[in-house]
């Protein structure tokens, strides 16, 4: 169990959403994935939000993905939010702020934002929203949903930030995997629509790309990883197409957290 309280402070913190990766799908890629899951499997856990806008707010305001399961004492939050009135954990690291972006800059974290999907493209108002809760963010159409080569993109911008890095200053990262979301048709060669079969093949494209960010982040010292999903999504099951709805495919999420 982590204590977020040694944690805080003394780590790096690294948040990655692999927006829109199924749990059923990062299940069966584990043993292809040693990055992701090189220390462990993926937990099932429930998203508080079907689609990235809802689930992002939830988890920048302290609330990530809920342990699928109906034991309630075993939820022990890594954050949350200071003066509810609420008993929380000694392990829970309480924030003094709207949420823990601009809590962890408290601290004295320097925090940024490398996106991905729709959300984090700043080219509307909306679409600065999410990028808005950090001190740094950035957004390249290579980084974007269309881009076959987009994570190896957003590493190697994550990669020339952390070069040039303050080694004193703690780091928040935050990035949002857009390579698992639609479409991901062309990881499979041939295949003109999304499926379970093609996200596997983004999922293992991903975590070929993260190694190299573990290893400059293993340089710089001890990092607290969370690698989770923001939703999954529906590719025929029950009529159902995408996210934004209430089906198991969506709600149920892969979630890990580790120390690199
Ligand atoms: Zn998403």
């Amino acid at each position: 169990m982590t204590d977020m309280n040694q944690i805080v402070g003394s780590h790096d913190i690294v948040m990655i959403t692999l927006d829109t990766l199924r749990y059923d799908v990062a299940k069966l890629e584990e043993e292809n994935c040693p990055n992701l899951c090189g220390s462990g499997p993926w937990e099932k856990r429930h998203t508080p939000g079907s689609f990235t806008y809802a689930a992002h707010h939830a988890f920048f305001g302290g609330f990530l993905p809920t342990p699928a399961n109906p034991d309630k004492a075993s939820h022990i939050r890594l954050f949350h939010t200071k003066d509810t009135g609420l008993r929380t954990h000694p392990y829970t690291w309480l924030f003094d702020a709207p949420d823990i972006v601009s809590g962890l800059e408290n601290e004295g974290y320097r925090t940024i934002c490398i996106g991905g999907v729709i959300f984090f493209t700043k080219k509307n108002k909306l679409a600065k929203v999410l990028p808005g809760y950090f001190q740094e963010s950035y957004w390249r159409m290579t980084f974007g949903v269309t881009n076959p080569r987009s994570t190896e993109h957003q590493v190697n911008h994550a990669l020339k930030l952390l070069e040039k890095a303050d080694p004193a200053q703690r780091l928040f990262l935050f990035l949002n995997v857009s390579a698992i979301h639609g479409p991901n048709h062309y990881f499979v060669e041939g295949s003109v629509k999304d499926s379970v079969e093609s996200q596997r093949a983004a999922l293992r494209y991903v975590d070929g790309q993260l190694g190299r960010l573990f290893d400059a982040l293993r340089k710089r010292g001890k990092t607290f990883c969370m690698a989770f999903s923001d939703h999954g999504t529906a590719y025929g099951e029950d009529g159902y197409e995408g996210h934004r709805l209430a089906h198991e495919v969506v709600w149920n999420v892969p979630y890990r957290e580790f120390v690199l």
